[in-house]
């Protein structure tokens, strides 16, 4: 007897192929593939409750099966893969961050990559471990400790449970503070053979892949030499180098190249995180980025990217500032940000901008920048820094120092062909971004997948669903290595989704960013339900997985 089936769906099975009947069956965590048992209807076909199920009345007994889902009218697809998360610590927070900790299994994510944009929660020396807890981005003021290594990090992991699946990246940002320093420096030979050595082992113990984020420091004082020889640790183990360029505005081009060289010279394959040509100076840039990329692949060259479906970014209010700004890490800035010559230097520095730095408010404006998270001021979330009163700069200042320089923003940066030319592409996957942080975060927390298929796929015909769920699932698990996963086959690991290809949407907003979606029925880890009818079930069978 099977401990679940999803009868009379049509199954989108991850590689792209067209919707076909079949009936899904999960037994000791593995799926197992039966004929079709009554004939699937069409799509849209079918009764919708507001969800797109109703609890109960869409289960009925089967002998063949301890639990019974009605897929009529749904398909069923191979759990989510988000290749770009944050949620490196989300589940270690415990009770209070249960709602922002479910919001990407609540959207069909049942594997969450995390460790991206050069910031991860190991390694580091041990004598490193306190200064980066103080300073680290994913840290959380210091709440949730820094591991000296992957066996720690999992550890932790295994301690709290988690409805899906979690693997990690090895942030260069975190392993540079966790050998160098917050210095603004270059790596000794030394030190540099050390990183790779802590790269290695990390890697060894299951590590996804190296991420770089060239915008934050202290990444952004590693040079390209430094990642060429952290990304030949990488080729060696057949991992990816996933990198967060180090812009992504008026100078994307040349930081794409950037990218190109260190995949060339390490032999590496390459990810773009989140790519997108942000700013009024870059907009409608991925004309040239994406034939870039294409020409990159014609050459042989293994290369992907992801992106996620919203015109806004979000990122730390640290990063509005310049790099030497963050030189020493965040007790370093907050004494600088207390010193009114220094503020002015800012000031001057974002206007006049400085080479080698994206300055994103240079290229926006602080009107087009909000408040996402700051935990001791609620009141200000969802209001622009503009509107704060008084000099911007000044404004921004005060509230890191009030927040301990933990203020996460939003920045409406990027045009909307841009967002649609990528997601068209035939290289990019699905990242959602997310970062859990309480307050109003980015929507796509929430939103992202369903985004996709609603909006992007049924309302706007960008791409078929098959193309979606593939670019969500099989794609994605081809590009870091989770063999098993992204694919619905006999034997394949049982993490499903099963929605109505009718309703599904996202309902997450900047108002309300952690609004779960409409149409998502079931979500399935490890064969056991963990959403079913937009609600969690409790169920906590997900864990780390490593490729
Ligand atoms: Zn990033």
């Amino acid at each position: 007897m099977l401990d679940l089936l999803i009868t009379g769906a049509r199954l989108a099975d991850g590689t792209g192929a067209p919707l076909r009947p079949a009936d899904v069956g999960a037994l000791d965590g593995r799926v197992v593939l039966l004929p079709p048992s009554t004939p699937s209807q069409g799509y849209g076909a079918g009764s919708h409750s507001p969800q797109g199920y109703a609890p109960g009345a869409g289960s009925r007994p089967d002998p063949r099966a301890r639990v019974v889902l009605d897929g009529a009218g749904m398909v069923v697809a191979p759990g989510f893969i988000d290749v770009h998360t944050h949620s490196d610590a989300a589940s270690l927070f415990g009770p209070e961050f249960a709602e922002l900790a479910a919001a990407p299994v609540r959207m069909g994510v049942t594997t969450e990559i995390c460790g991206n944009c050069g910031s991860s929660l190991f390694p580091a020396l041990p004598e490193r471990l306190e200064e980066l807890s103080r300073s680290s981005r994913t840290s959380f003021g210091g709440r949730v400790p820094i591991f000296r290594d992957f066996a720690g990090f999992a550890e932790a992991h295994a301690l709290a449970p988690r409805a899906n699946h979690l693997a990690s990246l090895v942030g260069h940002g975190t392993l540079r503070a966790g050998v160098v320093g917050y210095e603004d420096r270059a790596a000794s030979p030394y030190e540099l053979d050390v990183m790779c050595g802590l790269l290695g082992d990390a890697l060894a113990a299951g590590a996804a892949g190296l991420s770089t984020g060239l915008i934050y420091t202290p990444g952004t004082y590693g040079g390209t030499d430094e990642v060429v020889a952290l990304a030949s640790v990488a080729a060696r183990y057949g991992r990816p180098y996933v990198t967060h360029l180090r812009d992504e505005m008026a100078r994307v081009e040349e930081a794409l190249e950037e990218a190109a060289e260190i995949a060339r010279r390490s032999g590496t394959a390459l990810h773009v995180s989140h790519h997108k040509t942000a700013g009024r100076h870059a907009w409608g840039r991925t004309e040239r980025t994406l034939a870039r990329l294409a020409e990159l692949r014609a050459g042989g060259m293994d290369v992907t990217c992801d992106v996620y479906p919203y015109t806004a970014g979000s990122t730390s209010l640290s990063a509005m500032l310049p790099p030497w700004a963050n030189d020493g890490g965040t007790p370093a800035l907050l004494e600088r940000l207390r010193d009114p010559a220094q503020r002015d230097r800012m000031r001057h520095a974002i206007a006049e901008g400085v080479p080698g730095w994206e300055n994103t408010v240079g290229n926006g404006g602080w009107d087009l920048i909000s408040v996402a998270s700051a935990v001791g001021h609620r009141e200000l979330e969802g209001r622009t820094i503009a509107s704060l009163g008084g000099d911007p700069v000044d404004a921004a200042a005060e509230l890191l120092l009030a927040e301990g320089g933990q203020v996460t923003i939003i920045s409406h940066s990027m045009r909307e062909d841009d967002v649609r030319r990528v997601l068209a592409a035939e290289f990019t996957m699905i990242g959602s971004d997310g970062v859990p942080k309480p307050g109003r975060p980015h929507p796509r927390i929430a939103g992202t997948f369903p985004r996709v298929l609603g909006h992007y796929a049924r309302e706007e015909g960008l791409l078929s669903l098959e193309a979606a769920v593939h670019k969500m699932t099989g794609m994605a698990a081809g590009r870091f290595g989770l063999a098993g996963r992204g694919v619905v086959r006999d034997g394949a690991h049982a993490d499903l989704v099963m929605f109505d290809p009718a309703v599904i949407a996202d309902a997450a907003t900047y108002a309300d960013p952690l609004l779960p979606p409409r149409g998502l029925a079931a979500v399935v880890v490890a064969g056991r339900p963990v959403v079913t009818g937009g609600e969690p079930t409790g169920a906590t069978p997900g864990g780390i997985v490593t490729p």
